[in-house]
């Protein structure tokens, strides 16, 4: 077996090349690279692509849209769908995934310390902005609610982080519960 003491990317095995790849390209551009872009990017042939994003999609490393299993439309914290919070840098634009991940990506950004991140309470429609950086958590008294517990998060990954919402109080929470008939999850 030969193998290389440095650790260039070159050396990681195809699946983690891909999935490094699909992280760069959504943290560059603020959105999800297609196959050709991930291929070009990996130097991988589009059906290695193809069947590394399948293995990535079972892993729960991505999660592809279902009906095209060639689109990623996550890879947390990145969303390539809205969720109902986007985030704005200096020079980029995400959607912001659930109220968990939106406050995650800054750490993951390295040209972007800090970002607008911007949504509306589901039950008054209130608008709620701030600043997120990598330093402390941004000051305010809103509510986080999750409503899908975590040991079935990935029942439906996309539903659950289309209902971990940002909330003006608890009286928004339990107003919006009892508008969609919905039991409550987690508050914090
Ligand atoms: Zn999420
Ligand atoms: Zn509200």
């Amino acid at each position: 077996m030969t193998e290389n003491a440095s650790t260039t990317p070159m050396n990681l095995d195809d699946t983690e090349r891909v999935r490094l790849a699909v992280y760069h390209g959504f943290a560059r551009t603020g959105r999800a690279p297609g196959v050709a872009e991930l291929a070009a990017l990996t130097v991988l042939a589009p059906d290695q692509v193809r069947q590394e994003l399948r293995a990535l999609h079972a892993s729960h490393d991505v999660v592809l849209d279902p009906q095209d299993h060639d689109r990623v439309v996550m890879a947390h914290p990145f969303a390539a769908v809205p969720l109902g919070f986007s985030l704005m840098g200096a020079h980029t634009l995400w959607w912001g995934g659930c109220a968990w991940d939106s406050f995650a990506l800054p750490h993951l950004l390295r040209d972007e310390p800090d970002v607008l991140v911007a949504t509306r309470c589901p039950a008054c429609d209130t608008p709620h902005a701030c600043v997120v950086g990598r330093e402390e958590p941004p000051k305010g008294d809103q509510v986080a609610h999750f409503l899908t517990p975590m040991s079935r998060a990935w029942d439906d990954v996309v539903r659950t982080c289309g209902n971990q919402r940002l909330f003006c109080s608890t009286d928004c929470v339990d107003t919006w519960l009892r508008q969609t008939g919905q039991e409550r999850g987690y508050r914090d």
